[in-house]
């Protein structure tokens, strides 16, 4: 799998605490989630200023940083907070730093990836990216309102190489110009992906295709201390278990789903990725197995 997002230093503040220049972004979070499913390869850069332990924290994960650069300037930094409805989070800064200047590299042999994430990050890169891959299998993406406001002609143009898209519920409204969540999904899948994933928050996720539409609760968590990463950690375990599997059937696609959302919610136990640091494979199974349950219910017949 090969993914290319941000890898930042977040600052961010919820009502139950507050943390400054911790580990984030988008590369990170999916990086780090799919790494439990599968091999991942991460395109990224960062600043002189990105301390040495997260990326011996990625290695740890065998999440392989041939494509990451470290180069002068300072590290990309995202400050956001959460009131106490913690689906949205409000951005307070957004600094490119050293992803202003950034052109990728593809390290020899990744362009022949069959799994291609592009995580959130400038559309401009998402598409740099992805014409350098040869007859990738999947190709799936993540947004923000950040990029839908400042880049939408390069976001329009991206759409149309995208199999599947994953966005947020107010991504979703914004992006298809209608407030109606269906009649939203109906318009970004003419625009090119074959498949839409809503992510909820702490409602869960839907999914939308041509023929079929499903819907995931959000495993319901006592302690939430941060969502940032949520969406990100998602991605990862949603397509982590796709590229591990390479079943794209409808059934599948619904138990990468799942894969998905227990991976969030493990995320947004503790601040950064620090539940991710101790997260083990055996405790993904046992809750995989708590969601099945959570769901099951008798047939009319
Ligand atoms: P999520 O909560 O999954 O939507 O993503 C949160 C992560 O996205 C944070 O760790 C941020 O560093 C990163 N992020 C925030 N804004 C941007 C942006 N404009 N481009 C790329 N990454 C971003």
């Amino acid at each position: 799998m090969l993914v290319v997002g941000s890898v930042a230093l977040d600052s961010v503040e919820t009502p139950f605490g507050k943390v400054e220049e911790v580990l984030g972004g988008s590369g990170t979070y999916f990086s780090t989630s799919a790494s439990f499913f599968t091999d991942v390869n991460l395109v990224a850069v960062v600043g002189e200023d990105f301390p040495e332990e997260h990326l011996s924290f990625l290695r740890s994960r065998n999440v392989d940083l041939g494509g990451l650069r470290k180069v002068p300037g300072q590290t990309f930094r995202w400050k956001g907070e959460y009131g106490y409805d913690l689906n949205d989070a409000h951005t307070l800064e957004t600094h490119l730093n050293v992803f202003e200047n950034f052109r990728p590299e593809i390290p020899v042999g990744w362009e022949k990836s069959k799994f291609v994430f592009l995580a959130n990050i400038d559309p401009h890169l998402q598409l740099e990216v992805l014409d350098r891959i040869v007859e990738p299998e999947v190709v799936a993406c993540d947004t923000m309102n950040f990029w839908i406001e400042r880049e939408r002609p390069a976001l329009v143009e991206l759409l149309k190489k995208v199999d599947i898209l994953l966005i947020n519920e107010s991504e979703v409204r914004q992006l298809g110009g209608e407030a109606n969540l269906v009649k939203a999904a109906r318009i970004i899948l003419d625009m090119g992906p074959k498949t839409l994933v809503v992510k909820r928050g702490e409602y869960g996720a839907l999914m939308f295709s041509e023929h079929a539409l499903f819907a995931a609760p959000a495993y319901p968590l006592e302690e939430v201390f941060d969502p940032t990463g949520a969406g990100d950690t998602f991605a990862g375990g949603f397509m982590g278990y796709l590229a591990a599997t390479r079943n794209l059937s409808p059934e599948n696609i619904r138990q990468a789903i799942i894969f998905g959302s227990v991976m969030a919610s493990f995320t947004v136990e503790r601040f950064s990725l620090e539940r991710m640091k101790v997260l083990e494979y055996v405790e993904i199974k046992e809750r995989f197995r708590k969601f099945k349950l959570l769901t099951e219910f008798q047939g009319l017949d």
